[in-house]
């Protein structure tokens, strides 16, 4: 919105309870182009490794780079354009709920001690107990957990090769589901490497620490290292409904379903999702009706794929290798992206086995 002319006559108030200064996450995520944030890009790679015991690979991505985020700088950029805008302010509170009001068309933020009052509320915060959360757990829906803890670590001399990610690395025990490291290097001497689960629960905080040092020490094979920064996230991955607002509220974020049931990628989801939006209000249409056409299509994939999951019909180490092995990593990125046509898809059928697959797409389809 910042950047349309379109809103340069509406006053715009941020609500939020963190005074967002905190490095408290770090975004992957690959594009074609140049995007939004490409002044704030930390890293970006040109090449990725995929390691699993039956399947492992470099690929080149061109036209794809993958590229790395952090949010501290997310967040300064972004506050920083925001504070050159006059119509733009910023309260910090907490939302205690939100509110439609259809018959004025307008919708409220009731926070601490004090009442919002706008044409429309973007909401981003999953309140619970005001429906306007996240998929609520039920049977007939699937809830994983996307659980990863990072450190950020510090070789003394010159180790890595920061040209080179590594996506996913499986080789290692897929006791607790689907489980695999990623290693980000951003310099010789740095790298971000991630311990990350698709399960129902999660695992006791040592048990993350045990298996990172585990790890470096045996596929990096570097026990003379430093921790210079850690992170630990939740994601949801459930095919279960987010609500998407309601009247003049509309959900965004997580919070508006915006992050992919079966792989947890969120951050281009929500640009997308945001730039759609833009275009609907400028064009004086339901931002509502910003939901992409294809997406349908999508949530029946991410449906099978968390049935298989859940199901533990076929581990994720396996079905990413299928992938990465039949597909050029491009495709394999494109899908993820929900970007694919269905000529592409039909190719990524054909690359996982149709006997556990068939079966459960029969099954999402018939529900
Ligand atoms: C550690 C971590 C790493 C991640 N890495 C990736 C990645 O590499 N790639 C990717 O695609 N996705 C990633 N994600 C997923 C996703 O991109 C992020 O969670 C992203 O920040 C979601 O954006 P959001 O706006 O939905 O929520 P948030 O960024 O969490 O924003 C919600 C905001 O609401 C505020 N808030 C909450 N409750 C209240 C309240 N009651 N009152 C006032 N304010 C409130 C919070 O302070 C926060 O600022 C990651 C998530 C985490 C947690």
């Amino acid at each position: 919105m910042m950047q349309h002319p379109f809103f340069n006559n509406k006053e715009i108030l941020v609500i939020d309870q963190s005074p967002k200064n905190k490095n408290d996450r770090t975004w992957c995520f690959w594009e074609q182009q140049s995007g939004v944030f490409e002044e704030i890009v930390h890293h970006r790679w040109n090449q990725i490794d995929f390691f699993s015991d039956s399947f492992s690979a470099r690929f080149d991505l061109a036209p794809y780079q993958y590229k790395m985020i952090r949010s501290i700088d997310f967040y300064n950029y972004v506050l920083q354009k925001a504070n050159q805008k006059p119509n733009i302010h910023f309260k910090k509170t907490t939302v205690k709920a939100v509110v439609n009001d259809n018959e004025n068309k307008t919708a409220s933020v009731w926070a601490d001690e004090e009442i919002y009052t706008a044409d429309y509320v973007f909401n981003s915060i999953t309140l619970k107990e005001h429906g306007l959360n996240t998929g609520k757990k039920s049977n007939n829906y699937y809830h994983l957990l996307q659980h990863f803890k990072g450190w950020l670590i510090e070789t003394p001399s010159n180790f890595f090769d920061e040209r080179i990610a590594t996506f996913m690395d499986f080789r290692v025990s897929q006791q607790h589901g689907t489980t695999f490291f990623y290693m980000l290097p951003v310099a010789p001497d740095k790298a971000l490497v991630e311990y990350t689960l698709f399960t129902e629960n999660l695992l006791e905080q040592q048990e993350y620490d045990t298996s990172l040092k585990q790890y470096i020490n045996e596929y990096l094979k570097h026990e003379n290292y430093t921790i210079t920064e850690q992170e630990f996230g939740i994601i949801p991955m459930t095919n279960s409904p987010f609500s998407k607002g309601e009247g003049r509220i509309v959900n965004i974020g997580t919070a508006g379903g915006q992050t992919k049931a079966s792989s947890g990628f969120t951050f281009r989801f929500i640009q997308k999702h945001s730039d759609a939006i833009v275009n609907k209000l400028v064009n004086e249409k339901d931002p509502h009706k910003a939901a992409s056409f294809t997406q349908q299509r999508f949530n029946l994939y991410d449906s099978v794929l968390l049935n298989i999951l859940q199901n533990r019909k076929m581990g994720g180490d396996k079905i990413f290798a299928e992938l990465f092995k039949k597909n050029p990593p491009q495709r394999v990125l494109k899908f993820l992206d929900n970007e694919t046509n269905f000529s592409e898809e039909l190719k990524i059928m054909g690359s996982v086995p149709t006997a556990i697959f068939f079966p459960a797409a029969i099954n999402e389809l018939l529900k």
